[in-house]
């Protein structure tokens, strides 16, 4: 490619809140100021217009707001009544957050195996690993782009499960199943959560989380657990947390919850110009879409590279002055705090496949062209060279 980098460039970050903050800063500082000058610090305002906002943007019912995505998960599991010994079946190839929870709370993780094209939970693999004990399946719409629905909410049909969507990552996206209906990613199964990490498509400035229902009763009991598990002040009724979304955060929310659908356009935007710059080569495997065009929000943009040294590619990269991601460098099922001598490694090639070949790219809402070429073209010229 012949690019010319200009020396003003900006310089190329994996995520640029900065960039991002210029565009909402009056709106931004004026709503934070106004909650310190209010001082409801504590379940303003601002929280209950972006609960409302939010469950209109999603089409659900109850958002409850909560203090991060960790929290959300566990507090589903909690509402759910899950007990020690129920076993849950998630993904080998995610953040840890998922398992996490599953094992804080006593539950039995199953972690099983993923596809090679969408990253996504492999249907095969939750059939298999299905037993009487098990009582609900989590999936993750890993990097933005939402597992087969259609086919996991089936199967906790068929067997009488839950599904609790781990929505971190793909807030905003809409999933259009095989009769036509489109959902928004999170609200599709009977609850879901999700994530305001700073870094996320929807991010706060700190940590923030909600969860999604549209099942009246387990939206009280989940009211109920983030406070306390107080339905009645100082009438503690149940074992609850303290799970708060700050009225600061929601502020932040408030002024980015209207541009999320031009965030994840313009992410949408920056991986069609990556795929176009990486098109013909054939060592780079760009990322596999299923389903319609909305159904992915490029939390991530994940190359597989086959035939070239991944931790060589992202030195080199880093050397440029490029910033780059290996998500997630060891299945979880590895990892020594998920060791379980259940797990046979023929279970899991694909996650021992993924973790060797996976490169995540700069991808967010500032993402210019010439950056754009900068990147692919180092990419393509350290793979060819
Ligand atoms: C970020 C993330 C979480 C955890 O969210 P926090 O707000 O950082 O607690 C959970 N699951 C997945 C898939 C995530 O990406």
């Amino acid at each position: 490619m012949n690019f010319v980098i200009s020396s003003h460039m900006k310089k190329i970050q994996m995520v640029d809140l900065n960039g991002q903050y210029e565009d909402i800063k009056d709106v931004v500082n004026n709503s934070v100021l106004n909650v310190i000058e209010s001082t409801t610090f504590i379940n303003g305002p601002e929280v209950h217009s972006f609960q409302s906002a939010l469950e209109n943007y999603l089409g659900v019912k109850h958002v409850i707001p909560c203090a991060n995505g960790t929290d959300a998960l566990q507090i589903t599991m909690m509402g759910l009544g899950l007990k020690s010994g129920d076993e849950v079946i998630t993904a080998d190839f995610t953040f840890a957050a998922t398992v996490e929870v599953i094992a804080l709370l006593q539950l039995t993780p199953v972690l099983v195996d993923v596809n090679p094209d969408d990253f996504n939970i492999n249907i095969g693999a939750i059939k298999k690993a299905i037993t009487p004990k098990t009582k609900a399946i989590v999936p993750v719409h890993l990097f933005g782009q939402c597992a087969d629905m259609d086919a996991i909410m089936e199967i906790a049909k068929a067997h009488n499960l839950y599904v609790i969507e781990d929505n971190a990552q793909a807030i905003g996206a809409t999933y259009t199943s095989k009769n036509g209906t489109k959902t928004k990613a999170g609200v599709i199964s009977q609850i879901g959560s999700t994530s305001f990490f700073p870094s996320k498509n929807l991010g706060c400035y700190g940590d923030g989380g909600a969860i999604f229902t549209n099942n009246d009763d387990l939206a009280h009991t989940i009211r109920g657990i983030v406070n306390h598990g107080m339905y009645k002040r100082y009438h503690h009724d149940v074992v609850g947390v303290n799970s708060r979304l700050d009225s600061i955060q929601a502020a932040v929310l408030n002024a980015k919850l209207p541009r999320l659908d031009a965030y994840c356009n313009a992410r949408r935007e920056a991986a069609n110009k990556y795929d176009e710059a990486f098109k013909g080569q054939e060592k780079i495997i760009t990322p596999f879409r299923s389903g319609s065009d909305n159904n992915h929000v490029f939390h991530q943009y994940t190359l597989k590279v086959n035939g070239v040294d991944r931790d060589a590619l992202a030195q080199h990269l880093n050397d440029n002055g490029i910033p780059c991601g290996v998500y997630y460098p060891i299945p979880l099922h590895s990892q020594k705090a998920y060791q379980d001598s259940r797990y046979d490694e023929a279970d899991f090639p694909v996650t021992n496949q993924l973790v060797k070949e996976v490169i995540s790219l700069p991808m967010h809402t500032e993402l210019d062209d010439e950056q754009i070429a900068f990147i692919s073209s180092t990419i393509i010229d350290f793979i060819n060279g």
